[in-house]
């Protein structure tokens, strides 16, 4: 008997056991479509040139690295918060907006679950259905029950707003929604504009409590055209929290490089609230880490890398949707009857493909071409020496 008997062994994570099963796979072929990551158009991971740029400034001129303050490098918190909310919009100007640093989009969510904890015990989370796959249990973890609303109609091959929007009415005043911003992970399929002005509206009269996660802005239509949404929940009046994430927009995975801002009424009421997320933070890892956030803070705030940041973005941006209408053309070609137009309407790194869980299954086992169960596919992964294999793959399944 010892002290760690009764510990029972953890299912694996589908996502990163997926991966382990594709790097054991020997087939030459195999393509890991799988894991939410962007590789470039030779299956490599980029590296972005704003970056280096940086990191060679970094290495030319080292500094030392004592402890960052709690809420972390003070630079990258005010350029965050003036992507997320506009750097001369009110929230900003007026001082009643605060961001801190977090270990990541991960860490983001966690820190703002553990604040939202402490201050309503008893509210419930809602997530859409389905949603990334840590969102239940990261508010599990943080003492929530989590249930979800209606988000993803099969049948339709879109959103069952309806469905969506009876959800929320349905919901108890001060339950907190969470809310993806942008590129909807795992199916694809966001709302429309006019859609969001009716969630907002629900979201307000039922005074629930929003939190937008917002892991993919500027890979849909644009830095600017993605964070409208944030615009709108300010524009209704409402405070919110928004977890940012840069692993997928710079390209920096393992940096952990994210946020949490905080939308609160009043500059005064921020300095409470920036107070009570600094505990959280400190009681959890103490303070973040300098490289990644010094890393991204200087591309946002100098103009020459900040448009190159841009331009890079905007080119994996492209590249995703030529990737989409590859797979549309290619799948036809390789003689798939069904309309698969759908793909081009999704939108961001992922794909739904409507493939069951037996096709998914099969595609891994015969063709090692690597998805989700759920049929999930990461349309970032797919590149000009891929893209035939992968549609014959799916024709023959
Ligand atoms: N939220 C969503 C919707 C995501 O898809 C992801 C990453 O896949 C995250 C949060 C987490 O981001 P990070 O890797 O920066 O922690």
């Amino acid at each position: 008997m010892s002290l760690f008997t009764a510990v029972e062994m953890a299912p694996r994570d589908p996502i990163l056991g997926l991966n382990e099963q594709f790097n054991a796979d020997t087939n030459p072929n195999k393509v890991n479509l799988g894991v939410g990551v962007y590789f470039d158009d030779n299956g490599k991971l980029p590296l972005l040139a704003c970056v280096q740029a940086v990191e060679k400034q970094m290495t030319d001129a080292p500094k030392p690295r004592g402890y960052l303050p709690i809420d972390g490098v003070a630079a990258y918190d005010s350029a965050v918060k003036g992507l997320v909310f506009g750097a001369d919009s009110e929230p900003v100007t007026s001082g009643r907006a605060v961001t801190v640093q977090g270990i990541g989009g991960t860490g983001g969510l966690k820190i703002g679950a553990d604040f939202l904890k402490k201050l309503n015990p008893t509210a419930k989370v809602l997530i859409s259905d389905p949603s990334w796959e840590n969102h239940r249990a990261l508010f599990q973890n943080a003492g929530f029950e989590v249930d979800s609303y209606a988000y993803y109609d099969a049948a339709k091959r879109g959103v069952n707003f309806e469905g969506m929007l009876a959800s929320l009415n349905a919901a108890a005043a001060g339950t907190i929604v969470v809310l993806h911003a942008c590129c909807h992970n795992p199916t694809g399929y966001d709302i429309t504009a006019a859609e969001w002005d009716q969630v907002v509206a629900v979201v307000k009269a039922r005074n629930l409590t929003p939190f937008l996660d917002m892991a993919y802005q500027g890979f849909g239509y644009g830095i600017k055209e993605d964070g409208a949404v944030i615009g709108k929940f300010v524009a209704a009046g409402l405070s919110f929290l928004v977890s940012t994430s840069f692993s997928k927009s710079f390209s920096l995975y393992g940096e952990r490089v994210g946020a949490l801002s905080v939308l609160c009424e009043s500059k005064e009421e921020a300095g409470r609230v920036l107070s009570q997320l600094k505990i959280c933070i400190r009681t959890n890892y103490s303070n973040p880490q300098i490289h990644g956030a010094t890393v991204v803070a200087t591309v946002l705030n100098t103009p020459e890398l900040r448009a190159q940041w841009e331009s890079e973005l905007g080119e994996m941006r492209v590249r995703i949707k030529a990737m989409r209408q590859k797979l549309v053309d290619g799948l036809k070609a390789a003689g798939v009857q069904q309309d698969m137009s759908f793909i081009t309407s999704q939108i961001g790194m992922f794909s739904y493909s409507g493939l069951s869980k037996d096709q998914m299954v099969r595609l891994r086992n015969e063709f090692g071409v690597y998805g989700t169960d759920t049929g999930r596919m990461c349309v970032a992964a797919l590149n000009s020496k891929n893209i035939d294999y992968v549609c014959a793959s799916i024709a023959k399944v």
